[in-house]
């Protein structure tokens, strides 16, 4: 407890575990407030992450909580410059998987190019938990508009890896089922700037909306975006990309992958005629290479979500109902 007393020892914890690994000049004043460059518009999110295990194949609390909050930014079409962190330790926390994990933050903030501009400690009573919140900041060019209202009848939808991938190595940890399945816990600023570049022949930017396929899966997002825009989407079983680990998992669990959620994938809906560039561009990225086009954007007639299964029929799909176990993020 003495930690969160905001004296001597908190000075301590701050000193000798983030301060260390969040070394920059805004954050190194230690001021109340960062006072940053900004720009016209900016794009702002903010996300708890309250994930068990803290430690995972793949990545951890501190790479998620980075990801989590610049994929976000990210979707918006938006460059993640800015971030504030705030965690939450309960008494008992092991201080060396703190180091761990701060550093792990750090390094992820690094890859995708934002840096931590103002944070927060908390220590509470407790059995030795750790949660964090992140903030982020990103900066939106003039021109960019990209939304979930704004995809199209006639794009094709494209997504940029395996799905379940998180989910299935999460919820692996916690049945303590032994399996090489990693999370896919990833920022995605390489594939998205790659995104944002391709234009029609009218210059306008053909990538029309962005979503990260997180909590719920591929089948709620899109399922939420057909809601938005008002337009059917359709998508294809077979198109789908799912590794064979995931999917004999989730066939062990009865679980459906297109329910379960990654951390480092994401959706797009694309002009038909630049999706074959867009599908390039996602490939060369880092953490792209199993993209896909999985489907397409219609006229509204069939109420939302339809996949074409493998056997040729129609389904109508929706949102995740209920709890989508266990806490992923
Ligand atoms: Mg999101």
């Amino acid at each position: 407890m003495l930690h969160g007393s905001g004296g001597r020892a908190s000075s301590e914890l701050i000193g000798s575990i983030f301060a260390k690994e969040f070394d920059n000049d805004v954050l190194n004043a230690m001021e109340d407030a960062a006072v940053v460059d900004g720009c016209k518009r900016i794009a702002m999110t903010t996300d708890s992450f309250v994930v068990t295990p803290l430690e995972f194949k793949g990545g951890d609390l501190g790479r998620l909580s980075v990801c989590g909050t610049v994929n976000d930014l990210l979707m918006r079409g938006a460059e993640p410059k800015y971030m504030t962190c705030g965690f939450i330790l309960e008494v008992g926390a092991d201080v060396e998987l703190l180091k761990r994990l701060v550093h792990s933050m750090a390094a992820c903030a690094a890859e995708a190019g934002v840096i931590l501009v103002a944070g927060d400690t908390k220590v509470i009573e407790g059995t030795g938990g750790i949660y964090v919140n992140t903030t982020g900041v990103g900066f939106v060019d003039e021109g960019i508009d990209i939304a979930a209202a704004n995809s199209k009848p006639d794009d094709l939808i494209l997504v940029s890896g395996t799905m379940g991938d998180h989910h299935a190595a999460i919820l692996s940890e916690r049945m303590s089922i032994k399996n090489d399945i990693e999370s896919d816990n990833a920022p995605l600023v390489e594939m998205v700037s790659k995104l944002k570049k391709i234009r029609t022949k009218d210059g306008e930017c053909a990538v029309h909306t962005l979503r990260d396929v997180t909590r719920g899966g591929l089948g709620t997002v899109l399922s939420e975006l057909a809601a938005s825009s008002g337009c059917d989407f359709l998508i294809e079983e077979d198109k789908i990309p799912v590794s064979s680990a995931v999917r004999d998992f989730a066939g062990l669990l009865g679980l459906d992958p297109l329910y379960m959620g990654n951390e480092g994938k994401l959706v797009a809906t694309v002009t038909r005629a630049e999706a074959p560039e867009a599908l390039a561009a996602v490939r060369s990225s880092r953490y792209g290479e199993n993209a896909a086009i999985i489907g397409e954007v219609q006229k509204p007639g069939n109420g939302g979500l339809v996949l074409r299964t493998g056997l040729g029929g129609l389904r109508r799909l929706g949102p995740l109902e209920g709890e989508g176990l266990p806490r992923i993020c």
